[in-house]
């Protein structure tokens, strides 16, 4: 048997179910391979090791006892550092959050603790989530596990690496424009965006309130519907979580893809696409053809204003939501001031770091009078057109299938100095987050140098099911899921 670490949830459950392992077993070899590789793959900020052995003790007496337990009972979970949890360090990748413990738990961690599931850690990220590569976090850069001189992606690289490094079983991360499926399509794993309004928001650090999304990062499809299960739901402490009966993802795990209808946008199988990265998409959706589903080639005419509109209404809702790190509530305060004014600049200042930076003023810019018009109403009519295109896709097909990103991992260091190119990378994520849609990265293949390529699901909002039954379909069919980085 492979070390337990390297198991699914579904596979552990079993396990934990019928005494064969224990949970304690299972998250000390967690420990046990964080030991051996987090040196070198930097995944973490923060370790929660005494907690997860309570946690552990206490999934342990359920399974004994053989009171009820869920499919994620005595698992082991890590978390982004951008959700709350009381009691431990909730730093967003920031300086200014560095010493920053949250008075209370997420919504998401009400759900997992109310499940019993194990906390391994708080897993590393680009500061206030942006960024596409885990280089712009303040702390230090996470490592792809597959070429430890590649990115792993972002901004949820750390939950990503994590996960593909067998550092935990499964993690959380946010979606604001493609942060859990880039990093999952860059580190060879399964990465879930929810429809807006799915997961509460409660106790996630804001970014861009229009946008974020909590969701799983999984070695498969399963245990990724068994996740989403978990954290979905309406919750009254969120104005925007949507008041929807959340049905039973797993049902939805049906290996037959029969009837069902993909659409493929054209503009994205355009220039600038690294062509392993087509060819292994289109060799994926041959397959899903062969199978039973049926193509049909669709147009998402403004799928080019995306990015542009993407950077207009992510960095004007940021440079609301960040204007609350002030020294005065929360966080850093640099104590060596002059007057109040002096304490906000400095504290600010020193608290975030330049691609923050440059959002607050991007975002400050078009937001003012007289810019406004021209830029955040612009964009918002334009997102308005974006989501259009695919409301007209969806009359005609099921589910779209695109690339996650259009390039594999690229080298540290590669884009830092470009953020135009940075940007780039989430080309094929950020329309459908403005448009508030469901989607799913899976992996497809490697890149001859051996690098993950990921294969991205959408559908029409609250319709994962179809999602979840294509990704699984495929998944079952193929074994690019079982591959595992030499580290
Ligand atoms: N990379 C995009 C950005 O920098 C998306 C980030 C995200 O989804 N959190 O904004």
């Amino acid at each position: 048997m492979p070390p337990l670490n390297q198991l699914t949830a579904h596979e552990l459950h079993k396990k934990l179910k019928s005494r064969e392992i224990t949970s304690v077993e299972l998250t000390e070899s967690v420990f046990d391979r964080i030991n051996d590789v987090d040196d070198s793959v930097k995944g973490y900020i923060t370790l929660t090791q005494d907690i997860a052995l309570e946690q552990a003790a206490t999934a342990d007496k359920i399974f004994d006892r053989g009171d009820q337990a869920s499919s994620l009972t005595g698992i082991p979970i890590a978390l982004k550092d951008v959700i709350c949890t009381q009691g431990v360090l909730t730093t967003c990748g920031s300086r200014i959050l560095g010493n920053f413990v949250s008075p209370y738990d997420a919504t998401v961690m009400h759900k997992l603790n109310a499940h019993k599931t194990v906390m391994i850690g708080k897993t590393n990220m680009d500061e206030f989530a942006m960024g596409s590569s885990t280089e712009n976090s303040a702390f230090f850069t996470t490592r792809n596990p597959w070429n430890l001189e590649t990115i792993p992606g972002g901004s949820s690289g750390g939950s990503a690496a994590v996960v593909a490094a067998d550092e935990t079983i499964i993690s959380l991360g946010s979606d604001t424009g493609g942060s859990i499926r880039q990093p999952a399509s860059l580190c060879g794993v399964v990465g879930m965006k929810p429809t807006y309004g799915r997961v509460s928001r409660f106790g996630l650090i804001a970014f861009a309130s229009s946008l974020d999304q909590i969701g799983p990062l999984a070695k498969d499809v399963t245990d990724c519907a068994i996740t989403h299960n978990v954290i979905c739901g309406h919750d009254p402490m969120d104005s925007t979580s949507a008041n929807f009966p959340v049905p039973d993802f797993t049902n939805s795990l049906i290996n037959d893809v029969n009837g069902i209808k993909i659409g493929i946008p054209t503009q994205y199988f355009s220039e600038g696409i690294d062509p392993q990265v087509e060819a292994s998409v289109r060799s994926a959706i041959e397959l899903l053809e062969k199978l039973g589903a049926s193509t049909e080639e669709i147009s998402l005419p403004h799928t080019e204003y995306a990015i542009a509109t993407y950077y207009i209404i992510a960095p004007a809702e940021a440079s609301a939501n960040l204007a609350r790190y002030d020294g005065v509530r929360y966080g850093l305060r640099i104590d060596q001031i002059d007057n109040i004014i002096d304490m906000y600049k400095k504290t600010r200042s020193q608290g975030f770091g330049d691609e923050v930076k440059r959002r607050i003023m991007l975002g400050t810019y078009s937001l003012s009078s007289g810019y406004y018009d021209a830029y955040y109403l612009k964009a918002q009519k334009v997102r308005t057109l974006i989501k259009q295109d695919f409301d007209q896709a969806f009359k005609k097909v099921d589910v779209l299938i695109t690339p996650t990103s259009p390039t594999p991992a690229f080298k540290i260091g590669e884009r830092t100095d470009d953020p135009l190119q940075m940007y780039l990378s989430d080309i094929f994520t950020t329309p459908s987050s403005l448009a508030g849609l469901p989607g799913i990265s899976v992996p497809c293949g490697l890149t001859e140098s051996g690098l993950p390529i990921g294969l991205q699901v959408l559908a029409a909002p609250f319709e994962e099911e179809k999602i979840f039954r294509v990704a699984y379909t495929f998944e079952q069919n193929t074994d690019h899921h079982q591959k595992k980085p030499k580290l």
